[in-house]
């Protein structure tokens, strides 16, 4: 950053350098394995995060509530095995792991293929056209008819 010549343009020479920030690559579509004798990773820890969209909010939320049920299940039945664990998993999977299947495939093929993006865009904006003029002929229909 210090070294950009486009950032030290815009920030010019008086500026003060903070603590540098540690960042990360969001981990996308989880981990191989969210789970271990007496652990459970949950949100984004476990890369629950869509691959396509970048959204984790209700897939953190969702693996949360799993692993309450999760523990409160082990809880009662005095079983804390690593297969115990394991059904946390398996219930993320069941409860949203499809979604980051189609979400691993869309994210890929617009990423080899870029201009799928594009042909989609087409297709909505050809759509929202149809829908628009297929409204307004009703529409226009309805008004001839109450003229009529
Ligand atoms: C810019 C941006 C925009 C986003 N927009 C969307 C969106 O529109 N929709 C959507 O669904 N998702 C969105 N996401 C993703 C979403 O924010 C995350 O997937 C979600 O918040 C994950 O929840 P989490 O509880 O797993 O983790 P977090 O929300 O990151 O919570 C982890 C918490 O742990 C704390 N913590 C970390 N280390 C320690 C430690 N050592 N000790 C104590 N506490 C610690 C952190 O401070 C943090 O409060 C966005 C993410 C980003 C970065």
């Amino acid at each position: 950053m210090e070294q950009h010549p486009y950032i030290k343009a815009a920030i010019g020479s008086g500026c003060e350098w903070s603590e540098k920030r540690i960042v990360a690559p969001i981990r996308l579509g989880g981990v191989p394995r969210a789970y271990d004798r007496q652990l459970l990773i949950l949100g984004d820890a476990a890369g629950y995060v869509d691959p396509l969209t970048g959204e984790g909010i209700h897939t953190a939320m969702i693996s949360g509530q799993i692993a309450a049920n999760t523990t409160i299940e082990m809880f009662s039945k005095h079983n804390y095995s690593i297969d115990a664990c394991r059904a946390y998993s398996l219930r993320c999977y069941d409860a949203f792991g499809f979604e980051f299947v189609y979400s691993y495939l869309a994210a890929h093929v617009i990423y080899y293929i870029p201009i799928s993006l594009d042909a989609i865009a087409c297709i909505g904006m050809l759509e929202t056209n149809t829908s628009i003029s297929s409204s307004s002929s009703s529409s226009t229909t309805s008004s001839l008819s109450l003229s009529s």
